[in-house]
């Protein structure tokens, strides 16, 4: 005898076959967002959907997989680590990005944060001063498909002068003081955040502001970032 399973019905089994193929990880990456993003307070919308549609799992080592969407940062390898997935959106949040901004990042690193940034806005420019790194995340980042981000090897201490101005600077490693290239390229009413203190001891995340050609620096809450180098 044939079983005959009615069209629709299997339309309906291939389709939700396809969408659980197509993202493993959809749901743990929800359960990152309700539980250590959201229940800590963070509402800003715009960044909740974007840690809701990158896939963070695609940004870590391959034998971390299990553990992309911990509460807590990982190694990237280089002595770096990709941050903490809160950490991330808190950053996002309080630059509050909109489309059509222009963003500068500092610290690549595995291209997470640019990622996130990049769902948001309309242009995103990334700087990493390691090579493996860099060279990584520029595959990894044009494979995923983000056309947006343009990914630079240097120092970014300096920033990146022919993009600037730029609506908001994110920098994710930890600054002995504020670079001054830094303040020079961030617009007008924009934001900078920043870690500020000494390598591997507790630091200052602090939230930088410039209106009417004047900068005001606000401390944010301490937080711990591998060290902002140098180029020699
Ligand atoms: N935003 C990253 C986190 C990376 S950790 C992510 O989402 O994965 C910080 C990164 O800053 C490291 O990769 C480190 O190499 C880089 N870094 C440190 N000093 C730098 C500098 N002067 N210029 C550019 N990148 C720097």
């Amino acid at each position: 005898m044939k079983i005959k399973i009615p069209f629709i019905l299997l339309s309906i089994i291939l389709f939700l076959n396809t969408v659980s193929q197509e993202d493993p990880y959809k749901k743990e990456r929800e359960k990152m967002v309700r539980y250590q993003i959201e229940n800590r307070g963070l509402s800003n919308k715009a960044t909740l959907t974007a840690m809701r549609d990158v896939p963070r799992h695609l940004f870590v080592p391959k034998y971390l997989l299990g553990n992309a969407y911990d509460d807590r940062p990982l190694p990237i390898g280089h002595g770096q680590t990709i941050s903490q997935p809160y950490i991330v959106a808190y950053m996002t949040a309080i630059i509050e990005p909109e489309p059509g901004d222009k963003i500068l990042e500092i610290g690549t690193g595995s291209g997470y944060q640019a990622a996130v940034l990049a769902k948001i806005t309309d242009s995103v420019y990334t700087i990493e001063i390691i090579k493996g790194l860099y060279e990584t995340a520029k595959t990894r980042l044009s494979e995923i498909g983000y056309s947006n981000i343009q990914i630079k090897y240097a120092d970014g201490y300096y920033g990146w002068e022919e993009h600037a101005p730029f609506d908001a600077i994110v920098v994710t490693a930890a600054a002995e003081h504020i670079p001054p290239p830094l303040i020079n390229q961030l617009r007008d009413g924009g934001k900078m955040i920043i870690p500020v203190g000494s390598p591997f001891k507790v630091q200052s995340l602090m939230l930088v502001q410039k209106k009417d050609g004047k900068t005001t620096t606000s401390n944010l809450m301490h937080v711990r970032f591998v060290p902002f180098t140098r180029s020699k």
